[in-house]
């Protein structure tokens, strides 16, 4: 809770949004709600605090996030996706070879043992100041199916002409009370629009919905249409003008899947009526003033149960 309070009545570090490091820091999360930890709050309280205060953090699959980034820094600027694959490069690449070592090295006429280990030719690779071409070895498949999305998306004429505008802008505002922030992949305030790029394992995969009773796709699953909606508010208050969102998706399959998505108003509306509901409580569970619920079925509450009591079946799918 102290980190709260800090956050909470604390100016004496401004967060620059613009900087990644703070966006994600854990103060800007305490200091702004964003629709990914109002997800979490919704799915369980208990949860989303302990992973808020730091207690505990969800296992999360890496390979896959990488593979979403990796698409996304590419269309944010070739200069970010550099930096991307350099920071990840044991992870997207195999090593490089002695051969390729050695070669590198002869074209800068460095000089290195004929019997010189790997490691020792690395580290004469490694020592050489400036910019030099960073080597590896051959790209690992996840990546190289990165690399067919990033190019089945480069081939499609709609994106070209709606990829115009802003990249990665971060935005807040005020909404039902409390602070947002948000970051908008693609922004044309020209024309009012946005675009989230989206990369989905497959787009036709069904998913159960309590809050709309019935069967809903990955866009309203994965709390896209209520991002849409917020993204749409906060830009609105902020230009004093309407803004429509559209999700971009590619899938991971092979070959890749592209669409160009809409949300009907209606959704964006049912979304935001359900935050409107559940905000004020999110909030106050947030800043201490009532207690977390556990939902008793995630990973946090699998990992941290006790039973108190017998349940009847019919709870166990409730
Ligand atoms: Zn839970």
């Amino acid at each position: 809770m102290q980190t709260c309070l800090k956050a909470k009545t604390s100016q004496s570090f401004p967060l620059n949004l613009n900087n990644d490091n703070d966006y994600y820091s854990a103060e800007a999360n305490w200091q702004y709600m964003s629709v990914s930890q109002y997800k979490k709050f919704v799915e369980c309280e208990a949860a989303a605090l302990a992973e808020l205060k730091e207690e505990w953090k969800p296992e999360s699959d890496p390979i896959a996030l990488l593979v979403g980034n990796y698409v996304h820094s590419y269309f944010e600027s070739p200069e970010v996706h550099e930096r991307f694959k350099e920071k990840n490069r044991s992870l997207i690449y195999a090593d490089a070879t002695v051969a390729q070592y050695k070669k590198a090295l002869d074209s800068l006429g460095l000089d290195y043992k004929k019997t010189a280990k790997k490691e020792e030719l690395v580290d004469i690779y490694e020592s050489i100041e400036g910019d030099k071409p960073f080597l590896h070895g051959k790209i690992y498949r996840d990546f190289s199916i990165a690399e067919q999305m990033i190019n089945r998306v480069e081939d499609e004429p709609l994106f070209h002409h709606l990829w115009k505008g802003e990249r990665e802008v971060p935005v807040t505002g005020k909404l039902f009370g409390i602070d947002w922030k948000g970051k908008i992949d693609l922004l044309n305030i020209k024309d009012g629009y946005f675009i989230d790029l989206k990369t989905n394992a497959k787009f036709d995969k069904r998913y159960w919905s309590k809050d709309y009773g019935r069967y809903v796709s990955f866009v309203e699953s994965f709390g896209y249409v209520l991002q849409l909606a917020v993204y749409e508010k906060l830009l609105e208050k902020r230009y004093g003008k309407p803004f429509e969102g559209f999700i971009f998706a590619v899938s991971k399959e092979t070959p890749s899947n592209v669409e160009a998505i809409y949300v009907d108003e209606h959704k964006k509306d049912f979304e935001l009526s359900m935050l409107e509901e559940r905000i004020d409580h999110i909030d106050k569970v947030k800043m201490g003033q009532k207690k977390p619920k556990k939902c008793g079925k995630c990973e946090y509450c699998r990992g941290h149960k006790t039973i108190t009591d017998f349940i009847e079946s019919s709870a166990l799918i409730e």
